[in-house]
């Protein structure tokens, strides 16, 4: 049921509110119309409305997971133990292992099933205060399969009535039946698979795997010419492993983001500043493969470009599930200060995914998308690891 509430004894963070005086917010039908001091409560409607005390929590936008891969089937927890005795990731994949494991099973799966596994980790991130998420095909590589994906990422957005952006991922690893034969399978993507999919109404944006275990250059830049045509944004995976120049080809399209760049070079930041691209950390994913370059972050600070954290759920190379973990994880593995996290999974992660006004932000006029944290200090939610914070998600204009 859409809230009508007036909630008191609240606190705002200066990054997203900056009047100090205010201590209180109101909710109507599910939209936030009113913030300021509880002695100035507007309208007698609004005075009318239950005061609840909310025993001094901080009140922040609700959380946006800006990449991940949650609708997959299949286990890759074997993976961990061979990269513990020294297996490398590159040379998992090469042996048939990583992405193409989870290929075959997500392809094995029937839709309900597929569902059913991923609902949970979406329950997951939703119990930490997440009111977006994108969520990316890619574990099908087959029209079929991607098609089965991108379906559930819509009906996981009506089950959980919460904003999902699905991104196709069609270009993520060469299946084993193009093995050798990379480029005939770009081809298919950009003329038959992308193409149908979109005219199903099932993409919001297209995502390439630009790596030497992923795809050249050549043949990221022609499925981001066919996005172009049918006039859908891109991103990238880019500079994870190696410096392909990727970020720079993304930003000559305008991308929204370029995602993980461990390896990102000077020219591809000053390529993302022109293009306004934001730069999409994933913590998670250099942590569990135990990564030692890491991202520029002072460079991409100096260059004013915006910073985006998310989780890259997956379940080889960031089998995490935690916002609040990947908030920690950014600050002590990649130095961000507190805001620079806090704001790396709302404002800027709304952005990456360009993102209607209301999500990221406390906007007034705007379905309410916030959570009210029992914290006395907002670092909290990024000093903690292991543990949630008690908390009160209002997703969608819906007390959760
Ligand atoms: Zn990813």
């Amino acid at each position: 049921m859409k809230l009508n509430a007036l909630y008191t004894n609240v606190r705002f963070p200066a990054l997203f509110w900056p009047d100090s005086a205010a201590n209180a917010f109101a909710i109507e039908n599910g939209v936030l119309t009113w913030v300021g001091n509880a002695s100035q409560v507007p309208t007698a409607q609004l005075a009318s409305f239950a005061h609840h005390d909310a025993g001094g929590a901080w009140v922040t936008p609700g959380l946006v997971d800006c990449h991940t891969h949650l609708v997959y089937a299949g286990h890759r927890a074997h993976e961990f133990a061979s990269r513990l005795s020294g297996v490398s990731y590159e040379e998992i994949a090469r042996a048939g292992g990583g992405i193409v494991s989870t290929v075959r099973a997500t392809r094995e799966a029937s839709e309900t099933e597929l569902f059913d596994r991923s609902a949970p980790r979406l329950e997951a991130l939703l119990s930490e205060g997440v009111c977006a998420i994108e969520i990316k095909s890619g574990y099908g590589l087959d029209l079929d399969t991607e098609r089965k994906q991108l379906r559930i990422a819509r009906k996981l957005a009506r089950a959980y009535d919460v904003r999902v952006c699905a991104t196709f991922l069609g270009a993520h690893v060469v299946p084993p039946e193009f093995s050798g034969r990379a480029q005939e399978y770009i081809n298919e993507v950009c003329e038959w698979i992308l193409p149908a999919l979109y005219d199903e109404g099932l993409v919001d944006a297209v995502d390439v795997f630009c790596e030497r275990i992923g795809f050249t250059l050549a043949q990221t830049q022609c499925v981001f010419d066919k996005a172009h045509t049918l006039g859908l944004p891109v991103k990238l995976h880019a500079e994870q492993l190696s410096n392909m120049e990727g970020a720079a080809l993304a930003s000559t399209y305008g991308a929204m983001s370029c995602d993980h760049l461990e390896h990102l070079s000077s020219a591809g930041i000053a390529a993302m500043k022109a293009a306004g691209t934001v730069a999409v950390l994933l913590p998670g994913a250099f942590y569990a493969l135990r990564e030692t370059v890491l991202p520029p972050v002072p460079a991409l600070r100096e260059a004013n470009i915006p910073m985006a954290v998310a989780t890259d759920h997956n379940p080889g190379t960031s089998p995490c599930l935690s916002a609040l973990l990947t908030m920690n994880m950014a600050c002590t593995l990649f130095r961000l200060t507190v805001d620079e996290a806090v704001l790396g999974l709302t404002r800027h992660a709304a952005h990456a995914l360009r993102l209607e006004s209301g999500y990221g932000a406390i906007t007034v006029g705007t379905p309410a998308n916030l959570v009210m944290w029992k914290v006395h200090d907002l670092a909290e939610l990024a000093c903690h690891f292991g543990g949630v914070p008690a908390h009160v998600t209002i997703r969608n204009g819906v007390l959760r």
